[in-house]
């Protein structure tokens, strides 16, 4: 008995040492199902394994994902194509397969207001982190300040390090608020590092003719460009705004009500 005891804290002891979390929580009942079953040991020790395995899989996802630091988490499961006729839904379908990723080729979302460029940008992102890529999402306007900020910290080459270790960046709402011209040549310099070694995924509402507006010199802004739509995938997304038609069907409903 006392034995038994010993050898179960120093099994409970490894497994701790040996970081299998799973296999320290599951393998007593386990054992027990197991012996119920009559199983075999290789088969116990296969269902461990298994376990300690999805459980790892699982929690490197939800630290993937934590990590992208998205705005908002949403998933395609969530997006309405219906509601959303304009856009094109099997690319849409094909980029969730990530395989964009493995080609190191950009995606445009262009289109206005409210009509689920982020929601599908980030739709993207989530399914990406699921398949195990390392994502970072940033509204363009805070990755730009936080360039700026990172340059006079003398900190803007371990940014662009970090940025540099993600399969794929997705570059928020490019195009309401215009850039410095100091700031146009950081975001340039991650679009330069990015190019053919990492995806991007930026969302807009500018046709690319108004770029220069935000991005300041033509020159700058026809390099970009020509980087970013070498390998891309264009969805526009020009329908209704979503958020507009909600709001009016609710005040459609309370006009209703108040009718009634
Ligand atoms: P955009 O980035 O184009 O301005 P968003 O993606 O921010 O638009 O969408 C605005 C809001 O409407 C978000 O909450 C988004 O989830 C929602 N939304 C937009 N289009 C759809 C859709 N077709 N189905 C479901 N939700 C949508
Ligand atoms: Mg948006």
């Amino acid at each position: 008995m006392l034995n038994k005891r010993k050898s179960t804290v120093l099994l409970e002891h490894h497994l701790k040492q040996l970081r299998l979390p799973t296999i320290l929580k599951e393998y007593p009942l386990l054992a027990k199902s197991c012996s119920h079953e009559k199983c075999d040991y290789p088969t116990y020790l296969l269902r461990l394994c298994e376990k300690e395995l999805a459980d790892r899989q699982r929690r490197a996802m939800d630290r993937r994902i934590k990590q992208a630091k998205f705005g908002s988490l949403k998933t395609i499961d969530s997006f309405d194509f219906t509601a959303q006729k304009s856009v094109n839904e099997p690319l849409i379908r094909e980029l969730l397969r990530c395989e964009f990723i493995d080609n190191n080729e950009n995606v445009l979302l262009i289109g206005n207001s409210g009509t689920g460029k982020t929601h599908i940008a980030t739709a993207f992102g989530f399914a990406a982190c699921c398949e195990g890529y390392k994502v970072r999402f940033f509204g363009c306007t805070a990755l730009v300040t936080q360039l700026l900020e990172a340059r006079e910290d003398r900190q803007l080459q371990r940014l662009l390090k970090q940025l540099e270790k993600q399969d794929l960046l997705i570059l928020d709402e490019l195009g309401y608020v215009p850039f410095s011209k100091v700031g146009s040549e950081l975001l340039f310099e991650v679009v330069s590092r990015a190019y053919e070694r990492q995806s991007l995924i930026i969302t807009t509402n500018l046709p690319f003719e108004s770029w220069t507006e935000v991005c300041g010199s033509e020159r700058l802004t026809g390099a970009m460009l020509d980087r970013l739509t070498h390998r891309v995938h264009i969805i526009e997304a020009n329908g209704q705004s979503y958020r507009l038609k909600q709001s009016r069907k609710r005040l459609g409903r309370q006009k209703i009500k108040r009718q009634d």
